[in-house]
């Protein structure tokens, strides 16, 4: 099964037909494509079920993820995988979804909604950064007891750098936790995101009856009242109340909700679209994706207000529109996911036109014919072949070994858009071949494995080229390599951590003063930027303070 290379003729040229830049005008705009953010155990696995079931994708909740008894398949692509139980492999998910309020009338829309996966252990890589190269907006789940976490933090960092609108769902609200107030004050003061309730929650965490919907100018529009199902396997049956009933039904609960409602007004946190779209605003959400309170909420918000799909600027800063010729770019590589075949995955979001298996694109980067004769779907355990795809779609190319994160494929119209930017390593690790026979096969793996951007490779003269430096945001990045190296090159690398514990960019003139100061290296990265090793943030504060003419560029975490 080789795709790679072969040319065969093309069989579309995307937008060239009379009325398709219409359709696929049309298609960009009934389409959303998300990522979740969240840190490990906020409920990522179980929103993303519970989304499924409210798509009708799944018609109960707990089978997607349950692990215990099921065939394992394609997701276990590697020994550590299975080992550790834990999900590497970045994957989406689309599925046909429509507005519950429009449903059956004459302004039905059936959306098309892409969940982008970001691994979800606690490891974290660059994949999970990548992933965000590749949507338009992000749901930041965040648990009701513990506010904002680590690795939140970080991934709504790499989301306000690229500018990427974000939508905040609060979710365990069925458990105890703080109180909403405190929730989103934590917020607006850590990373200056005004939060803007469209749902506020009727009841106390631990104490969910219900949502008040907002209106326009905070007050209480409904009361959605739901009510729990067996094991939450089912989507919650929802009564839609009025403020008189609800204040009937719930009394002082209700009132609670209704003054609260109103203070946000008071602070000016109702919703605004201009801001939210600027990632200035998020909308707020109270869920519970283990009982599917809140879950229609999200969906709603999410086909309402997060963007469609629109043009992206490519290097020479022209845009490419969503109906111009087919463009994508490839956000993630992943090798080994079928054990039986050796594949090499190569993940692209489509930026224009239609996507037709079986076209033949060019490669941006060395200008190349790539036949795209196997493309896929991946999620978790299943794989199905596309046919075709649109603007926002996801698809997984087969054997595409040319292919890197950041790389561009077109047809008809040149583009190439801008590289993903490497991110800000934190785990530094030396990698030695385990005999002087296998350095030739070593060598290979270390610029395949660079070349797909899984580690970042550095090198010095003192070290040599026999023992290059891995760089990565985070340590699974290592065993991955070590993993790929030995199934794919049969080489066993030897891998020793460094005791360096951040990177900074520097340049030649400051590099040998720097290699004289204690916990402190310079190395060369296979891009030619040089970058200096310090050893912890106090190391590094010194240097800054005695040695201030240096060159110590802190190196962004996504532009
Ligand atoms: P992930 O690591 O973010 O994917 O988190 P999971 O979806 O695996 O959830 C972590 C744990 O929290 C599991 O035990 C879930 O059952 C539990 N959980 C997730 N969502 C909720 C929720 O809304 N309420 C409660 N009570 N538990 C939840």
């Amino acid at each position: 099964s080789q795709s790679t290379g072969t040319t065969e003729p093309a069989q579309s040229s995307g937008t060239a037909k009379p009325g398709a830049a219409k359709e696929v005008r049309a298609e960009a705009e009934r389409r959303r494509t998300f990522a979740v953010i969240s840190h490990p155990d906020a409920g990522k696995s179980t929103l993303t079920e519970a989304l499924a079931l409210h798509a009708k994708v799944i018609s109960e909740a707990g089978a997607v993820h349950g692990k215990a008894g099921r065939k394992s398949t394609v997701s276990d692509w590697m020994e550590m995988e299975k080992a550790r139980g834990i999900s590497v492999s970045s994957t989406a998910l689309q599925f046909n979804y429509t507005r519950s309020d429009v449903a059956g009338t004459d302004d039905e829309v059936v959306n098309v909604v892409n969940l982008v996966d970001t691994p979800g252990h606690s490891d974290f890589s660059e994949d999970t950064y990548r992933v965000l190269t590749a949507v338009d907006a992000a749901v930041m789940l965040i648990d009701a007891a513990k506010g904002l976490e680590p690795q939140t933090l970080k991934l709504f960092q790499v989301c306000r750098h690229r500018g990427i609108p974000v939508v905040t769902v609060i979710n365990k609200w069925d458990r105890p936790g703080r109180t909403p107030l405190e929730l989103l004050d934590e917020i607006d003061e850590r990373i200056g995101l005004m939060p803007t309730p469209l749902f506020w929650p009727v009841g106390i965490a631990g104490d969910f009856r219900g949502l008040l919907r907002r209106g326009e100018d905070g007050d209480a529009a409904e009361y959605i009242k739901f009510t729990r199902t067996a094991g939450g396997a089912k989507i919650a049956p929802e009564e839609h109340l009025s403020p008189a009933e609800a204040l009937a039904l719930e009394g002082d609960t209700w009132v609670e909700a209704a003054e609260e409602s109103e203070l946000l007004s008071s602070n000016g946190q109702d919703h605004d679209q201009e801001l939210f779209l600027a990632g200035q605003t998020s909308p707020v959400i109270f869920a519970s994706a283990m009982l599917n309170f809140g879950v229609r909420q999200i969906l709603d918000t999410l086909v309402t207000l997060a963007p469609p799909p629109r043009a992206r600027l490519a290097i020479d800063e022209t845009a490419r529109e969503v109906d111009d010729p087919f463009s994508a770019v490839v956000f993630k590589v992943q090798a080994g996911m079928d054990t039986a075949h050796r594949d090499r995955l190569a993940f692209m979001r489509v930026v224009s036109g239609v996507f037709e298996r079986g076209m033949v694109v060019t490669h941006a980067q060395t200008g190349k014919p790539f036949a795209t004769k196997y493309a896929l779907t991946v999620f978790g355990r299943e794989r199905s072949t596309v046919e075709n795809a649109y603007p926002g779609d996801v698809v997984g190319l087969v054997n595409a070994t040319a292919l890197a994160p950041g790389h561009t494929l077109y047809i008809d119209k040149k583009v190439e858009f801008p590289p993903i930017p490497s991110f800000a390593p934190e785990h530094f690790a030396i990698l030695r071949a385990e005999s002087a026979s296998k350095y030739k096969q070593f060598r290979k793996a270390v610029d395949q494995l660079d070349s797909e951007g899984v580690v970042q490779i550095l090198r010095n003269d003192v070290r040599g080229d026999a023992s290059p430096v891995m760089a990565a945001v985070g340590p699974m990045q290592f065993e991955v390599v070590a993993a790929r190296m030995k199934a794919e090159y049969n080489v066993d690398p030897k891998i020793e951590h460094l005791g360096y514990s951040l990177a900074r960019r520097t340049d030649a003139a400051s590099a040998d003063e720097l290699n004289r100061q204690r916990g402190v290296e310079v190395f060369t990265r296979s891009d030619g930027v040089l970058l200096a090793l310090v050893s912890d943030k106090w190391r590094l504060q010194y240097i800054l303070k005695e040695l201030p003419e240096l060159t110590l560029e802190p190196l962004v975490a996504a532009t």
